[in-house]
């Protein structure tokens, strides 16, 4: 049986839920182009199966903030995902911020130790530093999920450097999360 893992990349095209913009950047397209990838991989490996929140770059979901965030959980829910990953990229005014970190709703759950290996594949791939797992038991996608949910900010579009990572080699982070979700299975 292979493990469903719902790929949440987040926000949308164009608002409501824009995301983060930086460096010449958007959020919402390097978070797309990341997730495309990573779904190609988990769908290759014959342990996964990946569906995308949006499978195509035009894809917009909802018709509101509230909504656009309870059309991905809805889809996780009732698909029956066993694991939800959400995309994200991080931003700050200190144009110095950088790296990657995952929030997850609790330190108990499966969510934990699945962020930690994410994160280890990601900053593996990537040279990235680990600014680690935190708390958010308040977003709206970790809190709506019936499975295991780990929101992964993982660069900051406000810095250069992570910015040219993030646009230039998706793949990077494809495979790290990939790499770091086998170790987490035991694949
Ligand atoms: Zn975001």
């Amino acid at each position: 049986m292979s493990i469903k893992v719902y790929i949440d990349q987040g926000h949308n095209p164009v608002n409501p839920n824009a995301g983060a913009e930086g460096n010449g950047l958007r959020e919402q397209d390097v978070v797309f182009e990341i997730g495309v990838r990573l779904a190609a991989i988990l769908n290759a490996s014959g342990n996964y199966e990946a569906r995308l929140s949006r499978p195509t770059a035009d894809t917009q979901l909802g018709t509101s903030n509230a909504t656009s965030l309870s059309a991905r959980t809805n889809a996780a829910n009732d698909w029956g995902a066993d694991y939800f990953i959400s995309l994200h990229c991080n931003a700050s005014v200190d144009p110095s911020a950088t790296g990657t970190e995952a929030l997850v709703y609790s330190a108990s759950g499966r969510s934990y130790p699945l962020a930690q290996n994410i994160l280890l594949g990601i900053v593996n791939a990537t040279g990235l530093n680990n600014r680690g797992v935190k708390l958010r038991p308040g977003l709206y996608v970790l809190r709506r999920t019936r499975m295991p949910a780990v929101l992964l900010e993982l660069g900051f579009i406000s810095n250069p450097t992570d910015a040219a990572l993030l646009s230039g080699s998706p793949e990077l982070f494809a495979r790290g999360i990939f790499n770091g979700m086998n170790r987490y299975f035991g694949f």
